[in-house]
């Protein structure tokens, strides 16, 4: 190797993404139209309609660079959440934001902490900074909050906590959340990443954006790809107090959201009807998944996302089965749970067609 990089540049193993349909249909000759993908928690509704109105109407404006501070994006975002624009940050996806919080805030050498089993972006955001991660092993595959505290180092800078956690599925209610907040030292930041927040009943939800006011050190991380259905265009947000906004727009590319996707946010954002189908269409699949996970006798975690981690042994065989199949999911060996799969929910139909693969992919010929 001739290129200079960083040692901790080099041992970064890049993301690994759910297959796409057309690279499914190349490898193996099958039809796209036939092929069933439920690898990467995307909404299987698709988009909302009123996005895609606003979409085209923002399409005559693409020769100009998108509004950079996202104004009409963070007055929605405002309005619903009751934070004035001085604490949103838009952001290219969430993920955008979990890159920005290490990019502003660790030093090559300094700590971040999250949990072992947790999202994958996590351990990327601490290596292409050069931190340190500190992983702190699962407590029945979710986070153990008590110990995550008790990890936090002096060099500490930043703790990951997903809730709900992919690729797990797992949820910690609210008040172990303001124990754990309270805990935490004031100058180390914590993201919360609640990327399936939308999907959690109604008695499981709470305001997590009331603790900003009390925790200048939270920063609160959401995304338009879930159920909001807009995961092909990128956009996400944080919320924080100003003064943790304010680092984080230091190192943001100055157009990291474009156009077409700012003006599908607001449009989504004032779906409700959408939002709420969304959540309807989950909630009845993940009922079915899990039931059927159950008769099949095979373990699952009780998920509340979009998806549902399920054992089945032979996971690399049975992915490969079911990619014959015409179906795919997500392996996460990557996560250090190699005899399972996660399985993002679909549609009816959808399925029940994974459903059927499955159990032929269970008991090879
Ligand atoms: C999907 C997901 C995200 C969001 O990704 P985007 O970049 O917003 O598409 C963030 N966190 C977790 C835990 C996720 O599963």
């Amino acid at each position: 190797m001739n290129i200079h990089a960083p040692d901790y540049v080099r041992r970064i193993a890049p993301y690994q993404a759910g297959k796409p349909i057309s690279e499914l249909a190349r490898e193996y000759g099958l039809d796209e139209a036939q092929i069933v993908k439920l690898a990467s928690n995307e909404n299987p509704l698709g988009m909302p309609d009123s996005a895609r109105a606003a979409m085209m109407r923002e399409v005559a404006e693409l020769g100009r660079y998108p509004d950079s501070n996202g104004f009409e994006l963070k007055a929605a975002i405002g309005r619903r959440y009751s934070v004035p624009p001085e604490w949103i940050t838009l952001g290219n996806g969430s993920n955008d934001i979990l890159e920005l919080a290490a990019h502003a805030l660790v030093q090559p050498g300094q700590s971040i902490v999250y949990a072992q089993h947790s999202f994958a972006v996590y351990a990327l955001a601490t290596q292409e900074v050069g931190a340190r991660a500190i992983v702190v092993p699962a407590r029945d595959l979710g986070h153990d909050l008590d110990a995550m505290a008790d990890a936090i180092a002096p060099d500490t800078r930043l703790v990951f906590i997903a809730n709900p956690n992919n690729p797990t599925g797992t949820f910690v209610p609210a008040p172990m959340i303001e124990r754990f907040l309270a805990r935490v030292p004031a100058d180390v930041v914590v993201v919360l990443d609640e990327a399936y927040n939308e999907y959690l009943p109604a008695e499981l939800r709470f305001d997590s954006s009331e603790w900003l006011r009390r925790h200048p050190n939270l920063l609160i991380s959401r995304t338009f790809s879930k159920a909001y259905g807009l995961a092909g265009l990128r956009v996400g947000f944080g919320l924080a107090q100003a003064e943790l906004t304010d680092l984080l727009n230091r190192v943001r590319q100055p157009f990291n959201v474009n156009s077409m996707a700012q003006a599908a946010a607001v449009a989504a954002l004032q779906d409700q009807e959408f939002l709420d189908r969304s959540y309807e269409v989950n909630m009845q699949g993940l009922q079915r998944l899990q039931s059927a996970f159950e008769q099949m006798g095979l373990q699952y975690v009780p998920s509340y996302g979009n998806f549902v981690l399920v054992r089945v042994g032979d996971a690399p065989g049975v992915y490969e089965r079911l990619l014959r199949a015409g179906v795919i999911v997500r392996p996460v060996g990557n996560y250090g749970l190699p005899e399972w799969l996660r399985v993002s929910v679909g549609l009816p139909q959808e399925n029940e067609t994974f459903l059927a693969a499955l159990q032929k992919a269970l008991t090879p010929a």
